[in-house]
């Protein structure tokens, strides 16, 4: 078979590269491995993640928060060129935080990142009833948390899906 690249890999990031590669008109091949198989793309959590990112290294933490920004535009391209839902969600996201010590030693941490980032780390602490208004269920465990404005979640399974199609509709060989 004649082709520009041959991908070995159809996770996600197997999978993107393709993408962006069939876009751009290049003929691509994705080598992947069998149905059954272990894959992290199937079986993670979904975070599309930016709070605790790169704490001592603020250019990997920059990077956290550039590549969340364009989580919007890149769901949308994929939800329109297969007809999906990603179901991205892009509204905070909460660490939780069982003692009030490593509450305080992660909110030190995070001033001092959100001071290297020119203050660009929206996070608020929520304690006790503030954070039970928001959160009616949490247990009497959680002391409090942190949330993140800038943290989101997207569905898996659907991404993992929708990035295949796409791939075949563009002509894209496995
Ligand atoms: C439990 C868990 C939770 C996670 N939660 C998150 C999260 O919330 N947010 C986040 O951003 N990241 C999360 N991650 C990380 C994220 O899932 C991975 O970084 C991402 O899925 C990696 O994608 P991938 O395509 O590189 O790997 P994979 O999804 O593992 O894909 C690799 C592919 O290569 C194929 N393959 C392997 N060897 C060969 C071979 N020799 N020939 C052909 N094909 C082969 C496999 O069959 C597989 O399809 C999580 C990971 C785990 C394990």
């Amino acid at each position: 078979m004649d082709t520009d690249y041959a991908i070995i890999g159809g996770g996600v990031v197997g999978l993107s590269i393709a993408w962006g590669l069939l876009k751009r008109g290049k003929h691509v091949v994705v080598l992947d491995g069998e149905d059954g198989g272990f894959r992290a793309s199937r079986g993670n959590f979904g975070l599309v993640w930016v709070q605790s990112k790169g704490l001592n290294q603020p250019r990997y933490a920059e990077w956290c928060q550039q590549s969340a920004a364009a989580w919007r535009g890149f769901a949308d391209e994929l939800g329109e060129a297969t007809g999906g839902n990603l179901g991205l969600e892009q509204d905070g996201g909460y660490d939780f935080h069982f003692s009030e010590e490593s509450l305080e030693e992660t909110v030190a941490k995070y001033e001092v990142l959100k001071a290297k980032l020119g203050g660009n780390y929206p996070y608020e602490v929520l304690r006790g009833n503030a954070l039970r208004r928001e959160e009616p269920e949490i247990g009497s465990a959680v002391v409090g948390a942190i949330l993140h404005e800038q943290d989101g979640h997207v569905n898996p399974l659907r991404l993992l899906q929708s990035l295949a199609q796409a791939v075949r509709g563009l002509g894209g060989a496995s």
